[in-house]
């Protein structure tokens, strides 16, 4: 049984050029994710836990092996990356996102700083984060390899509503070694429309509550 799929992207695989190349796009999705799915599907076979759904795999993932949990958010992460990208982004937060971020960051600007600045101090291969505390504040943050602030043995916890993957995949073939390049074009195809839906789903879930 194979309960994960490798969903599809909503947009072309050139369709975030020039900010993000379609040869990268192509690779990350239908050879990365689909590995990180693939693996998934393996890792699950005999655990018990093949009918619990992703969300609670993450949530538990203390429980489970390292190459479940890397493949469980290797999977999550990727999929959570695809859907707030956008070739028609719209490039600014607006109602209780918009209220959080100001009074949180500052502003948008100081907000989009201190997630590349995240980005950049996380060595090796990881992610940056904005996420939903437990207690209801937003808060940036940095993870290893494929972890998120969902997992119970994750460095920082909380529901994330937007991601940005790090690992050397995400932009070599275009950036090179220049990460701060790519963490700068992320915000021309960040669609923050997608991140306030997930703003307004991370209220609701309402976590710790
Ligand atoms: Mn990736």
């Amino acid at each position: 049984m194979s309960p994960y799929i490798l969903p599809a992207l909503p947009y072309a695989y050139a369709a975030l050029e020039p900010f993000i190349d379609t040869e990268t796009m192509t690779i990350h999705h239908s050879k990365h994710h689909q590995g990180y799915v693939d693996n998934l599907n393996k890792a699950l076979i005999d655990t018990g836990a093949e009918h619990l759904d992703l969300l609670t795999l993450l949530q538990r993932s203390s429980t489970f092996s390292a190459t479940l949990r890397n493949n469980a958010g290797g999977h999550y992460n990727h999929s959570l990356f695809w859907a707030i990208l956008s070739p028609d982004a719209q490039h600014l937060p607006t109602g209780d996102l918009a209220i959080a971020i100001k009074e949180t960051f500052g502003s948008v600007d100081q907000l989009k700083e201190d997630i590349q600045k995240a980005g950049l101090a996380q060595f090796g291969s990881g992610w940056a984060w904005l996420y939903l505390k437990k207690d209801g504040s937003l808060a940036v943050g940095a993870t290893a390899n494929q972890d998120n602030p969902l997992m119970d043995n994750a460095p920082i916890q909380g529901f994330p509503i937007l991601a940005v993957d790090v690992w050397e995949h995400a932009y070599y073939l275009k950036y090179q070694n220049k990460r701060a390049d790519y963490l700068q074009a992320f915000w021309s195809v960040l669609n923050w429309s997608a991140v306030e839906a997930l703003y307004a789903e991370a209220k609701q879930v309402k976590l710790g509550e």
